[in-house]
């Protein structure tokens, strides 16, 4: 396992406003009704920040990142 973050949504509590998908359309995208659409489970280190801004910002908690345990072999 490599050592990073995951993002996982919550489709039921998403209502819609799309700045996840306007901010990160290459991780975030929407349905025909609004509902956010998780493309990329598991982003690059390049896009940490600009998820976790997502994460904030979105008004309905919906998006979660999952940092990682740093595992020493
Ligand atoms: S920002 Fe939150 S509420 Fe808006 S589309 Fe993305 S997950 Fe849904």
């Amino acid at each position: 396992m490599t050592a990073g973050y995951r993002v996982s949504v919550d489709r039921d509590r998403c209502c819609g406003a799309g700045l996840c998908a306007d901010a990160l359309p290459t991780v975030f995208d929407q349905d025909d009704e609004g509902v956010v659409v998780l493309l990329d489970p598991a982003p690059g280190a390049d896009l940490l920040a600009d998820v976790a801004e997502a994460e904030f910002a979105c008004p309905s908690r919906a998006i979660t990142v999952h940092k990682a345990e740093e595992s020493a072999a």
